[in-house]
């Protein structure tokens, strides 16, 4: 088990136990109710955001300040803010899930709150401690209660971000560094369903290399795979997946997902963690749900040339990308320079993906104390 994994286990106090020490302030310019109405009729992904946002800022003499849950709104950015010039910045993304019977419930925000410890140490930022991110997104999303959905399928999505705000141009950590978390009510990702997308596979760019920053949630990761996605696009696929940077021949991930394989003998594959690519807890959860079904899985090197054969031979039956945002996703069509597979979309990548969100919105038993009450 990873470290990540094992950290992610300790459990949580209740969220009323957390609760308050973000403290909320005056808001005297609320969304209007039409606009609201607007807003939650439409649910795109990322577009809108909610009333209110959590913020605190950090300094290397005094720590971590007064921490607010406040009117969502500008940051101060002058154009010597160090993230603009050296990218000191980490992020995490996670859901809040309004019930049938209207509690509001998040998925392993434990996870989270390590993941992005782990992102901060890599990228010399300081760690907020777990009960402070895990209660910045309690009493935001208490704050914004009304911004969780009641539609089948969207989620208030939570976007906590780190970031290097001191007005410096040194080359060195910042000694003064912004949180904040903002929360953006969502619809289901995909909204023709459980569509296949089709993945081109780079040969020519990698989005991390050995010693870098590829286990890190940070901006410099996206940034640097957008050309290729560009590319992806531009000839007719959806994403990119990026191979192993060393020897250009095994899958590491997309560019905001991992992947799994399914075999025909019946054991599921997905590349191991070689510190070029990003732990998803949806990866983490997948690998544990499919062993509680004794599924054997693997965290393998998948070496693309074996995959593309196995496909053509039917002896890999079906691939998914998984992540928080989309969940669980068939890949239909893996491309690239000098091939083009069409893969069949199975049942397993069905099974897996109404599995983990029956869990998520409690229609199926939570044996792992994976979900989190929030209100
Ligand atoms: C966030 C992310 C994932 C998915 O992680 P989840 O915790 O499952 O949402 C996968 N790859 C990259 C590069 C990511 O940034």
């Amino acid at each position: 088990m990873s470290t990540l994994e094992e950290l992610a286990k300790q459990p949580l106090p209740p969220a009323d136990e957390i609760a308050g020490r973000w403290v909320v302030q005056a808001h005297d310019h609320l969304t209007e109710p039409s606009e609201y109405e607007r807003i939650m009729g439409e649910l795109r992904f990322g577009k809108d955001f909610s009333d209110y946002m959590a913020h605190s800022i950090w300094t290397r003499a005094a720590g971590w300040g007064e921490k607010t849950i406040k009117p969502y709104g500008p940051l101060p950015v002058t154009p010597g803010t160090a993230v603009l010039h050296y990218g000191q910045e980490i992020f995490e993304g996670l859901k809040a899930y309004r019930r049938e019977d209207d509690s509001i419930w998040m998925f392993r925000p434990g996870f989270n709150a390590h993941r992005f410890n782990q992102s901060a140490r890599r990228l010399a930022l300081p760690e907020l401690p777990v009960e402070d991110f895990v209660g910045s997104c309690v009493d935001l999303v208490r704050a914004d209660a009304r911004w969780v959905p009641t539609t089948a399928g969207a989620t208030l999505y939570l976007r906590p971000v780190m970031y290097a705000s001191q007005d410096f141009l040194g080359v060195r950590p910042a000694d003064e560094v912004t949180y904040f978390c903002v929360a953006s009510p969502s619809g289901p990702y995909f909204k023709s369903g459980f569509a296949p997308v089709s993945i081109y596979v780079s040969q020519e760019f990698h989005r991390a290399g050995p010693g870098g920053t590829g286990a890190a949630k940070t901006s410099g990761n996206y940034a640097g795979a957008m050309q290729a996605q560009v590319i992806a696009q531009e000839q007719g696929y959806d994403q990119v997946c990026f191979l192993d940077a060393v020897t250009g021949t095994y899958l590491d991930e997309l560019g905001g997902m991992n992947v799994f394989v399914v075999y025909q003998d019946g054991h599921v594959a997905t590349p191991a963690l070689t510190g070029c690519i990003l732990e998803g807890g949806t990866r983490a959860t997948i690998m544990q749900l499919l062993r509680d079904e004794g599924v054997e899985v693997r965290e393998a090197r998948i070496s693309l040339l074996m995959l593309l054969d196995q496909i053509k031979s039917g002896k890999v039956t079906e691939c998914f990308a998984c992540g928080t945002a989309a969940v669980v996703t068939p890949i239909g069509r893996l491309g690239g320079e000098d091939f083009n597979v069409e893969i069949p979309v199975g049942t397993m990548t069905k099974h897996i993906h109404d599995l983990i969100t029956g869990i998520q919105w409690g229609t199926v038993e939570d044996t792992h104390g994976w979900c989190y009450r929030v209100k």
